[in-house]
């Protein structure tokens, strides 16, 4: 009774299979973008043709465990059974129809990975968001994106309830959970009885698959959208020469299921038929990281920086990692001395990934390439990036300047269309033919790129521009800094001048902090140009950090200048 019929037709006209060498010739305009492009039935249900004709090795595609026994693990076949049943509840139970927006707030359950896949097969677009969201985040999200349904569970079912009056939009409220709440649809249930067939929608190459709210490490979040090409084939040549996977390995992620890198990894993991691995982590704490990296048959890992950078302070000689032989971290710079020390402790590598909410990897250390520790690595397919002024003229190498991406004469395939209901900020930051990132960086004479800081993080003391990242880096390597981050600080003289605020280490707690900050202050001057060194220290007993675990420079600066 639950399950009207469908209004829409999709016409299942039998389309030649492409490969994954197809999907990197897309990315890299080898071939011609095709007019049709769904990851679902391109990429997932060629998966669970290999498997049934036995090319491809028989590890699952997806394999969840929350640390209490409980485990999912579904092949290619199995998850496609399963999101089939999915997209069956959200059209005709939500009638949600393509197009329609769909808020998903999760945490890291099966589900999440389900109501994606059932996305890409109604084509509905999804919008991820993070778990710890609060009441008004919700409200901002469903009443900037329109949404016409949630899916969420039981813990912000009442805050949803609360603001579900002023979003006029929405019309259907998904509870995934184990019991039943009165105005919502209970989403396991529906899944149990819905019919395992479904026609796979015919999505056109450019319309919008997903929609993202960047982590708002500088500001409120953006809202900006992708296409299904671009998320489609984006992390194919990433996948293979950055997160170095084939069809048999096992991978795993840790971020949160509202960041982009979820999404990210879970298209590259299955754009190479290889096994997406999660654990439901209901906090993200060193050691169950570590204990499910060396019980678990993972290969390659990725997590941000600041946890490799907690996890290599701890003393992992009683860990042995069976499996694991490639790591890659993103989302923030990484200090070299943690790639170093990650190295000799864990025998294995540690790949740098640079990228933006706004595209897919901008530049990283690639495999059979030589890297150059501290360096973000080159650019990757298909993006032509550069470093330009603010009027877009490219820099020769060794200038510092704006991070750019060229968007003319050809946009790149993966770009996102824009910032959602603000075309004055997508219009501010295209400048000539390039894209500006925000982010400031020089290239080398080889081509690779040096980040500095965000542009709104350099410091500017007695006309010297100095990255934060530089100098925290240097404060990581003492032994008393477990955290630090650097931003500037007014000076009558000086106009500003480097100020770090530094988390210590436990056995550093009780020292005294004027011999301490003399001591970093000595520390730093070592390690780099003296005039870098932070003129204010101030120890606290944490930063502020984005849902992610991204340092949140700006609120520091603002409580620093009095804005
Ligand atoms: P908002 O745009 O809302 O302020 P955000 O920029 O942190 O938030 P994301 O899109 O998640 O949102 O993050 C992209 C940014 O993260 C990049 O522009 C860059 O500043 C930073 N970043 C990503 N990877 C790296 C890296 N390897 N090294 C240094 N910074 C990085
Ligand atoms: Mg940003």
């Amino acid at each position: 009774a639950f399950y009207k019929p469908l209004r829409y037709v999709s016409i299942g006209l039998p389309r030649p299979q492409k490969t994954i060498t197809d999907f990197e010739a897309i990315l890299e305009g080898k071939q011609a973008i095709p007019e049709y492009f769904n990851f679902a039935s391109d990429v997932l249900d060629m998966w669970t043709q290999m498997e049934k004709t036995g090319k491809r090795p028989p590890n699952p595609a997806f394999w969840w465990i929350n640390g209490q026994g409980d485990e999912v693990k579904w092949s290619f076949e199995e998850l496609g059974i399963q999101s089939r049943k999915a997209a069956n509840v959200l059209s005709r139970v939500c009638n949600l129809r393509p197009g329609d927006r769909l808020l998903v707030i999760l945490p890291r359950i099966p589900e999440w990975w389900l109501v994606n896949v059932a996305c890409m097969r109604t084509g509905i677009i999804i919008i991820p968001g993070i778990s710890q969201l609060t009441m008004k985040d919700i409200q901002y999200r469903l009443q900037a994106s329109g949404a016409k349904a949630i899916v969420t569970i039981d813990s912000l079912a009442p805050q949803v309830d609360a603001i579900s009056a002023d979003c006029p939009s929405l019309r259907t409220k998904v509870l995934v959970s184990g019991s039943s709440r009165q105005g919502w649809l209970n989403f396991r249930e529906l899944c149990q009885a819905a019919p395992e067939e479904h026609n796979c929608v015919k999505t056109k190459s450019q319309d919008p698959s997903v929609i993202y709210f960047t982590s708002g490490t500088s500001g409120a979040p953006k809202m900006l959208e992708h296409t299904q090409i671009g998320y489609g084939v984006g992390f194919s040549i990433c996948a293979r020469k950055f997160m170095d996977l084939t069809n048999s390995d096992i991978f795993w992620n840790t971020s949160d299921t509202g960041w982009v890198k979820t999404a990210w990894s879970s298209y590259s993991t299955w754009i190479t038929g290889a096994c997406l691995f999660t654990h439901e982590l209901p906090k993200t704490d060193t050691s169950l990281i570590l204990n499910t990296l060396c019980q678990m048959p993972i290969t390659v890992f990725c997590c941000v920086p600041t946890m490799f950078q907690m996890i290599v302070q701890q003393d992992l000689s009683r860990y042995k990692f069976k499996s694991l032989r490639h790591c890659v971290a993103g989302g923030e710079s990484l200090n070299p001395d943690v790639r170093t020390k990650w190295k000799s402790q864990t025998g294995v590598d540690l790949y740098e990934g640079y990228g933006q909410s706004e595209t897919t990897l901008i530049c990283g250390n690639q495999i059979g390439k030589k890297i150059k520790p501290g360096s973000m690595g080159k650019a990757f397919p298909p993006y032509d990036v550069q470093i330009v002024d603010d009027e877009g003229n490219i820099l020769p190498p060794g200038k510092e300047g704006n991070i750019g991406i060229r968007i003319k004469p050809k946009l790149p395939i993966c770009f996102f269309t824009g910032y959602l209901n603000n075309a004055e900020k997508t219009a501010s930051c295209k400048r000539g033919d390039f894209y500006l990132t925000g982010d400031c960086a020089h290239m080398d004479e080889d081509g690779y790129f040096w980040f500095k800081g965000r542009m709104d993080d350099v410091i500017n003391s007695s006309s010297y521009r100095i990255g934060p990242f530089e100098v925290e880096s240097a404060l990581s390597e003492h032994p008393a800094v477990a955290e630090s981050a650097v931003v500037s600080s007014p000076d009558p003289i000086r106009g500003e001048v480097v100020k770090a605020f530094v988390v210590l280490n436990s056995n550093f707690i009780n020292q005294d902090p004027g011999e301490l900050t003399r001591e970093l202050q000595d520390h730093v001057k070592r390690l780099t140009a003296p005039y870098k060194y932070p003129r204010k220290v101030e120890f606290v007993q944490e930063l502020p950090k984005t849902v992610s675990g991204k340092i949140q420079r700006s609120i520091l600066r603002k409580k620093e200048w009095g804005n």
